[in-house]
């Protein structure tokens, strides 16, 4: 951004320049491998199915890697080898043998952060300083959190007779967060005394794979974690084994009542995380500038590839002219582009496909007349990249306010009372988030509670901690991840 100053007399003015210096990470400290096989009882193999696919660093278009596809007879190799390790070894460890492996996990990743965070990067599209300072360090801290559990599970749930494993956790993933997912769906597995089989997302598998050679590092016995790498297929013939006890997704509401069908009536127990269509709700006496830094956040974190995103803002109509310019304003200050860089704040989109639905939902928007801005910057030439997004003038019925669309799009409605913004906040078939601005308690406490939303942040938003349970209603899924909730939901108490 340039800037002119007034010339002293007799002088040019002198130009400012504001932005920032390039300031790429090095990536020469991450080895990616030319070929990867799949981790099965502790080895890597090759599959059986003689099957590869390219994963790409979707900011640049290259190669990465190529990746093994798991056919069938790689998943049930892989469900076999975690049932092996889960008679043979994994229920006879000690809860106080558990958390070792555990904390060791956990340390490595601290250990390892730089190289986990560019190949997160590199691999996924976010910026490097999101990966660096939220994707990783949350990851090592589920590790840690359920590291202190896995002793403690006869105090975990008081009134629970003797908390049992499961057994084989059949475990798939989605691209958003990608080492993230894993540590969420791996660590209370493993604390509470599961084996696992996990599946990462087709297009970022690479950070799961070198967390596969973090878990040998740690020398966790053979079988206690497999991965399975590959497509939807895989993932189908994962959850449908027959020798898997429990299964926990994380996606799309589309996959997951597909997953649910699946195993109606199989008695393997269930839980599924699913999209979101979030309301990020501004009331007239809220801190503005704070409320727009957490609209910011809310939406642009991730490129928007987040199921909790504040993809729906609701401001008090009295505040909304002067919400919206200021919000314009910081979104002018937003810097697109390599996701390596530093400075970057909104790196690219995850695929070409996301970006394919990501232009396909604005066009509606803007058929269906409502307003769009995007403030100027110049995109890379090659790669996949969408401009911070935000609609104004937008009705309830739209499909940019009802549909996930999973990009840095920002949809603004308004409303005029409270008792109108719980009722347009609630009016979705999803219910995962939702965000409160104000400044006053009590209002946060009545809207907290009226809000149908499995987490409500108040004067923040996108807040994430292991102690804290994260999940959904309706459409956004059942069962909690994190704090307590989600160590029971590997458990038998009954
Ligand atoms: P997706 O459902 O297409 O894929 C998710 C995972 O499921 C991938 O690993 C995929 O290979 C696998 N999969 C696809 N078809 C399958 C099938 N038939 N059986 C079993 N597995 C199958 O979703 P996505 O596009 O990867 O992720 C985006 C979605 O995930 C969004 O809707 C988002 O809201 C949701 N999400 C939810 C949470 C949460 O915690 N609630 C977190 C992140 C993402």
């Amino acid at each position: 951004m340039a800037d002119e100053i007034t010339a002293a007399p007799g002088r040019a003015p002198a130009r400012l320049d504001w932005s920032y210096a390039p300031a790429p990470e090095a990536t020469d400290h991450v080895k990616v491998r030319e070929s990867y096989g799949l981790l099965i009882g502790g080895k890597w193999v090759a599959p059986l199915s003689g099957s590869h696919f390219k994963t790409i660093n979707p900011a640049t278009e290259e190669v990465l890697a190529s990746v093994a596809e798991a056919g069938e007879e790689d998943v049930d190799a892989a469900v076999k080898a975690a049932r092996a390790a889960y008679t043979k070894t994994w229920s006879k460890t000690s809860g106080a043998e558990r958390a070792k492996y555990l904390y060791r996990i956990a340390r490595v990743l601290q250990e390892r952060a730089r190289e986990f965070a560019v190949l997160e990067t590199m691999n996924g599209g976010k910026p490097i300083k999101e990966s660096r300072d939220v994707d990783v360090p949350l990851a090592a801290a589920h590790f840690f959190y359920h590291a202190g559990w896995a002793d403690k599970l006869d105090y975990a749930f008081p009134g629970a007779p003797g908390p049992r494993p499961l057994g084989v956790a059949a475990q798939v993933i989605p691209w958003n967060f990608p080492l993230l997912m894993a540590a969420w769906k791996l660590a209370p597995a493993l604390a509470a005394g599961n084996t696992v089989v996990l599946k990462p997302a087709e297009t970022t598998p690479l950070t799961a794979l070198l967390l596969g050679e973090v878990l040998q590092q740690a020398e966790l016995p053979p079988g206690v974690v497999n991965i399975v790498t590959g497509a939807g297929q895989t993932g189908a013939a994962l959850v449908a084994h027959p020798g898997v006890d429990k299964v926990a997704f994380t996606g799309s509401t589309e996959v997951g009542k597909a997953i649910q069908r699946t195993l109606a009536g199989s008695g393997k127990r269930l839980t599924l995380e699913l999209g979101g269509k979030a309301a990020n709700i501004v009331l007239d006496d809220a801190p503005v500038d704070q409320a727009v830094e957490g609209i910011i956040n809310g939406i642009y974190f991730n490129q928007g590839h987040v199921c909790c995103a504040g993809s729906r803002l609701l401001v008090q109509e009295s505040i909304a002219e002067l919400l919206v310019g200021k919000l314009k304003r910081r979104m002018a200050t937003l810097r697109v582009g390599d996701p390596l860089d530093k400075n970057t704040d909104v790196g690219a989109i995850n695929s070409r496909a996301q970006l394919d639905r990501i232009e396909e939902l604005v066009a509606s928007g803007e058929a269906d007349g409502a307003e769009v801005y995007q403030p100027p910057c110049d995109l890379p030439e090659r790669g996949f990249w969408f401009r911070p997004t935000v609609f104004t003038g937008v009705a309830q019925s739209y499909r940019i306010a009802q549909e996930e669309i999973f990009g840095p799009v920002l949809s603004v409605l308004t409303f005029r009372t409270p008792d109108e913004a719980v009722e347009k906040a609630n009016n979705t078939p999803y219910g995962l988030s939702a965000g409160v601005w104000t400044d006053k308690g009590s209002r946060i406490l009545d809207l907290a509670g009226r809000l149908r939303a499995g987490v409500v942040w108040a004067n923040t938003f996108n807040r994430f901690d292991p102690t804290s349970p994260f999940g959904g209603y309706k459409e956004s899924g059942f069962g909690r991840e994190g704090g307590r909730h989600g160590l029971a939901a590997y458990l038998d108490l009954t």
